[in-house]
């Protein structure tokens, strides 16, 4: 069993995507072919939002976006305690400070009220800007935008939703990467859409914003390549990726996004009282870039674990630890006190093999060992 089986999904396409790549060697236009600019066209309009930059990862797409709104030194930029690296890596990178924040319990994502009390605290401190809250779509299950906007409404901050695992999620129907004034995401082989390399994308409704990401990605450009009239980056999707993504768009659009969700609810009636499962709120659509059950304690967890690897069920840890304890953020000197559920979820948390193409049987064989495991083999 495969944790996310990229081969069968490989097989699925196969003749679609090898025509698709082959034309691109073909026509030899590795870099900003016209599968590029049409790729966006298309992402953007899924999406629901005026503008999609594709870039060269989701890291990237995050570094944009803070480039676009002149991030600087000065400022707080609240994120999530509970999330991949990437998301407060970007923040120091570009000279600002993380401001980690813990996340709700229930939904891993990032409490609105934790954040008013961080946003409360930098103010009361007086050395930092609050400047941005970063949204992270943990799993493919959006933030809570809907109370993320009111703290961001009252304290004047942006919102940069970072929809690296949660493309494809919903609140209310309204789809994910359109929740932020900038959103991005990443097309890392293993997201909810996902390439054959790496890539990531930025959208907004910003026309001016949009201009800026188009300049900074490609070296700071003026009216063209060899006019630079700020310092930018080098981070475009090539070609062949943008070729690739299209092909998977449409399974996604037409049944893979509809077979996770599958995957997930069979999952959970299953599992219904044995763990923790997945909570997806009222009017929220998950993409489930993971299935993430919860257990009672590490020991549990761990053994859990253990039991499943012995039989050959893969299972991954994420995340094994949280941002403020992360060695490369020692410098903020965090003491951990603040961040109750997210440290306990560190410890609890088990994401289980998760991806359109896994058969009923296999659900049922992982299911059935997590009762084994806890309540022996009947
Ligand atoms: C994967 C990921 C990123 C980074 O994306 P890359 O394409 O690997 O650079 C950022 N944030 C989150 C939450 C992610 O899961």
């Amino acid at each position: 069993m495969e944790f996310r089986d990229l081969k069968t999904q490989y097989k699925v396409l196969k003749d679609d995507i090898d025509k698709a790549v082959v034309e691109v060697m073909t026509n030899c236009n590795f870099i900003s072919g016209k599968q590029v600019e049409e790729l966006e066209k298309e992402l953007a309009e899924y999406v629901g939002v005026k503008h999609c930059v594709s870039c060269a990862n989701g890291t990237d797409a995050l570094s944009l976006a803070l480039m676009a709104w002149y991030i600087k030194e000065s400022d707080a930029v609240f994120v999530p305690d509970f999330t991949f690296f990437a998301s407060g890596e970007v923040v120091s990178h570009i000279g600002a400070t993380p401001v980690f924040v813990d996340v709700d319990k229930d939904t891993f994502n990032i409490s609105a009220k934790s954040l008013e009390n961080a946003v409360l605290k930098v103010k009361k401190d007086g050395r930092l800007n609050p400047k941005v809250v970063v949204g992270v779509d943990l799993f493919g299950l959006p933030a809570d935008y809907n109370e993320i906007k009111k703290v961001a409404d009252k304290y004047g901050l942006l919102i940069l939703e970072d929809g690296a695992q949660g493309f494809g999620g919903e609140i209310e129907g309204k789809k994910a990467c359109s929740f932020g004034d900038i959103s991005t995401t990443s097309f890392f082989p293993a997201k909810p859409l996902g390439c054959y390399g790496d890539g990531g994308a930025v959208f907004t409704d910003d026309d001016n914003i949009c201009e800026l990401l188009k300049s900074y990605r490609v070296h700071g450009k003026g009216a063209m390549k060899y006019d630079n009239v700020r310092i930018g980056v080098n981070s475009r999707l090539d070609t062949i990726q943008a070729a690739i993504l299209s092909v998977k768009l449409k399974a996604f659009r037409e049944y893979e996004l509809k077979d996770i969700n599958r995957v997930a609810d069979k999952y959970s009636e299953k599992l219904e009282g044995v763990v923790k499962t997945p909570y997806i709120p009222k009017g929220f659509y998950s993409s489930y870039a993971q299935y993430t059950i919860t257990l009672d304690s590490k020991k549990v967890r761990d053994d859990l674990q253990k039991y499943l690897k012995d039989n050959d069920i893969p299972t991954m840890i994420y995340y094994p630890k949280p941002m403020h304890e992360q060695k490369a953020f020692d410098y903020l000197e965090y003491k951990g006190e603040d961040f109750k559920n997210t440290i306990s979820l560190c410890d609890t948390v088990l994401s289980l093999p998760m991806h359109p193409y896994l058969k009923d049987d296999e659900i049922l064989r992982v299911t059935d060992k997590i009762k084994e495991f806890f309540y022996g083999i009947k």
